[in-house]
């Protein structure tokens, strides 16, 4: 059979040569390892997507093999680290490769010093988690660009329409409050008209800025497309998401920096709370509305109200 996807384990620790496996290659394996608690290790990391999970079943092995008392994995992307167990004295380092990409490194701690046998043995479970890791950590990066603006950085409609039934329960089952706020630039097709629509791609991503730096880290922000945005606000109430609009128009970009004279960039502002019978099309339908009287009262202002 044909060896596929190729991937490395390289011991940080010990200055032995990296060892390489191949997905259907047969590794030697020491006799420390326990042949069947890595084939039961290798049946769990099948199937599982998730990058914390395969973690947590490769401590399971490890500790169980009494190879490990804690496991730290830190991932080259932008991903939260995982630590699990308590950390020790002695411990064992990786760089997971798989083709030459590093998916993240780990470090593995234990109370007793590490002999050959047992590094030996911690890198044939190594061998079964670094491909599934790699694979799961690849698909986790395809759902966060699938629902990620790339224009601006922000969510997009996708992670809206996902994301907005999860908040509207949460805050019904907490009892608590949530707002929502769409934003639309005023005349933004003069803009593009006059600065091109180079500067006018520019001026979005600097009104994204703007609305990024005027929210609570909690806040969940968007870009509906064109030069309209949405901001999702658990446990804020209307008067505190109006609020948050009026410092987003009070902070609104110049949208040429060239241009010392350019005016800020005007917005028409909706704003609206969830109320106990919405669903979601009854909560995005009165943003809208709110939106609207914004724009017909004359634009550049925020309009507000359940
Ligand atoms: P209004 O005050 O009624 O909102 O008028 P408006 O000119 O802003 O018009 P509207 O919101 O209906 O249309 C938004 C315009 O934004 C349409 C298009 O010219 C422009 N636009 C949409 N997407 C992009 C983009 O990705 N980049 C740039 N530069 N312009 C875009
Ligand atoms: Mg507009």
């Amino acid at each position: 059979m044909k060896d596929s996807a190729p991937f490395t384990v390289v011991s940080t620790t010990r200055s032995s040569a990296p060892r390489t496996y191949a997905v259907s290659s047969e590794p030697a394996l020491p006799a420390a390892s326990g042949t069947e608690r890595l084939l039961a290790l290798s049946h769990r990391l099948l199937g599982e997507a998730d990058p914390q999970r395969l973690l947590e079943h490769f401590y399971a092995w490890a500790t169980t093999a009494g190879l490990t008392d804690s496991l730290n994995f830190q991932p080259s992307q932008d991903l939260p680290a995982t630590l699990i167990g308590q950390p020790r004295h002695h411990s064992a380092n990786y760089r997971l490769e798989v083709n030459d990409v590093t998916s993240g490194t780990l470090t593995v701690t234990r109370r007793n010093r590490y002999a050959a046998a047992d590094l030996a043995a911690l890198e044939c479970g190594l061998g079964f988690l670094a491909p599934a890791l790699d694979l799961a950590i690849a698909l986790r990066e395809a759902r966060m660009m699938a629902m990620k603006d790339s224009l601006t950085g922000l969510l997009n409609r996708r992670a809206l329409d996902e994301g907005l039934a999860r908040e509207m329960l949460l805050a019904k089952r907490q009892n608590s409050a949530l707002c929502l706020m769409f934003i639309d630039i005023d005349n933004f097709k003069t803009i593009n008209d006059q600065l091109g629509h180079l500067k006018g791609d520019r001026a979005l991503q600097r009104l994204a800025g703007c609305v990024r730096g005027s929210v609570r880290e909690s806040d969940m922000s968007f870009r509906l497309g064109g030069d309209e945005f949405a901001i999702v606000l658990p446990g804020t109430g209307l008067a505190g998401a109006t609020g948050v609009a009026r410092k987003i128009q009070a902070a609104s970009p110049n949208p040429d920096s060239g241009l010392e004279s350019a005016e800020p960039l005007k917005m028409s502002i909706g704003v609206t709370e969830m109320l106990p019978e919405d669903d979601e099309k009854s909560f995005l339908q009165r943003a809208d509305t709110h939106l609207y009287h914004a724009k017909s009262q004359g634009r550049g202002r925020v309009c507000s109200g359940v």
